[in-house]
């Protein structure tokens, strides 16, 4: 318990013991956000067959070649085909088929010749190139006047031209975004095989805990950190499960996280974690009849120096315990936590983004000697042709301070070994969004 960890070292050892969930078969939209662990192989052609890209004439090209506004092709319409026909007409020489768009090419036809370029089977001279033509309803018979020629399959999308029959459409370790989504819809999949969101229980302990919305009475504040590890944990892509706050008395502690291990794949409590005489997490979780326990160390860093960690229950789930100070509890949840939920959706990329900025404060940062600090700052990124964006701190270093926190869009991340960052010097920052 004397040895102190660094962030490394922490984050390391909980990565090293969560393994990605089980694939599961999920309805598409379920599974948005989900990696993906098949290679999904496109069972039919996309599109299935040809098929117009505009709505005209579907014609043979012979029949339209040299076709002027003074010399339009006069063709007989034969017939209509609508997106979602299934009975399509043959077109003969000399003959014209009015189509839709993503209408299926009609035997026989060659190209489409888009609407505007003819009279739009309204019959008689050219039509005023000047205004609108749409497809006359009742030109689904008589003629059609053409007034420019077409190449062979032009405004014509051919069968598998988008992807091919027995092509790997995604491959395994895909994140499913919206257009990948879309492209599982597009090849007639129903449901994918995937990792599953994690679910994430959340519980905050402390006697002095209220719910939002009821009355505070003395001594008494709201619980605020069971409300950013939830959303933070959803944020991250996990289910999350908001259990109100916990007193601080072991055994009410002991019975709710036993029964809340039924429904988590990672536990997150907030709170209890140092050396008080209340610090009932610690006391609960080191010691526990189920099987397991968690570790509880000191690490290198600020915000956040408490931290546990251990695997508890029949199912050995992941228990990260943070601290209760509300920017310890969410700078922990960032650099622990999510990451942890990444590891589990089977994500390749666990972390957060970071990059270089240019310190813009009026002082100089200073930070405590072996500890990697991390600061709430607010970033603005590179202007245009710049290479660096820049980064002022917001609030100070106090880990109550949930208002400035609030107003940061990164963390300002200073090694161990830094004491003093002047203003102007390049600093790191693990970007928020
Ligand atoms: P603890 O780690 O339990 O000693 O808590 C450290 C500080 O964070 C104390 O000032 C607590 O009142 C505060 N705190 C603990 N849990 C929460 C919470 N869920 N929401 C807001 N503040 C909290
Ligand atoms: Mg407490």
């Amino acid at each position: 318990m004397s040895e102190t960890w660094s962030v490394e070292e922490h984050l390391d050892d909980i990565l090293r013991s969560v393994r990605p969930l089980e694939p599961i078969e999920l309805q598409l939209l379920e599974a948005q956000g989900c990696v993906l662990v098949e290679d999904v192989v496109v069972p039919a052609s996309l599109p299935p067959f040809d098929n117009s890209s505009m709505d005209g004439y579907a014609v043979r090209t012979a029949d339209v070649e040299g076709a002027s506004e003074e010399f339009p092709a006069v063709l007989t319409v034969i017939g209509d085909v609508a997106a979602g026909s299934g009975e399509l007409p043959a077109v003969e020489r000399g003959q014209a088929a009015r189509i839709m768009t993503g209408a299926a090419l009609p035997p026989g036809a060659e190209a489409v010749v888009p609407v505007e370029w003819t009279d739009g089977g309204r019959g008689g001279g050219p039509a005023d190139s000047m205004t609108a033509r749409s497809i006359d309803p009742g030109g689904a018979s008589g003629e059609v006047r053409v007034h420019r020629p077409v190449a062979d399959g032009q405004h014509v999308r051919p069968r598998g031209s988008d992807v091919r029959t027995g092509a790997v459409a995604l491959s395994a370790g895909t994140v499913l975004g919206p257009p990948q989504v879309g492209l599982l819809a597009a090849i007639g999949r129903g449901t994918v095989t995937v990792r599953p969101r994690p679910r994430v229980v959340v519980v905050s302990t402390g006697s002095e805990l209220v719910q939002p919305g009821e009355q505070l009475g003395p001594g008494q504040i709201f619980d605020s950190n069971s409300f950013v590890l939830t959303s933070a944990a959803r944020e991250a892509g996990a289910i999350a499960y908001r259990v109100g706050a916990v007193a601080d008395d072991a055994d009410t502690l002991r019975s709710t996280i036993e029964d809340q291990l039924i429904r988590a794949d990672i536990l997150v409590t907030s709170g209890g974690v140092s050396v008080g005489a209340y610090d009932v997490v610690k006391e609960v979780l080191s010691q526990l009849d189920g099987g397991g326990s968690v570790e509880f160390r000191r690490l290198a860093m600020q915000p956040g120096k408490p931290q546990g960690f251990g695997l508890i229950g029949p199912d050995r789930t992941p228990v990260i315990a943070l601290p209760g100070n509300p920017v310890s509890a969410y700078v922990s949840f960032e650099l622990f936590v999510r990451p942890a939920v990444r590891a589990l959706m089977g994500r390749a990329s666990v972390r957060r983004e970071t990059v270089r900025a240019r310190l813009e404060t009026e002082e100089a940062l200073t930070s405590p000697d072996g500890k990697r600090q991390f600061l709430r700052g607010s970033y603005v990124p590179p202007a245009v042709g710049e290479s660096l964006g820049s980064v002022r701190t917001v609030g100070g270093a106090g880990s109550h301070l949930i208002a400035a926190l609030a107003q940061a869009n990164v963390l300002i991340d200073i090694p161990e070994k830094t004491t003093r960052a002047i203003p102007g010097e390049e600093v790191a920052v693990v970007l928020l969004d």
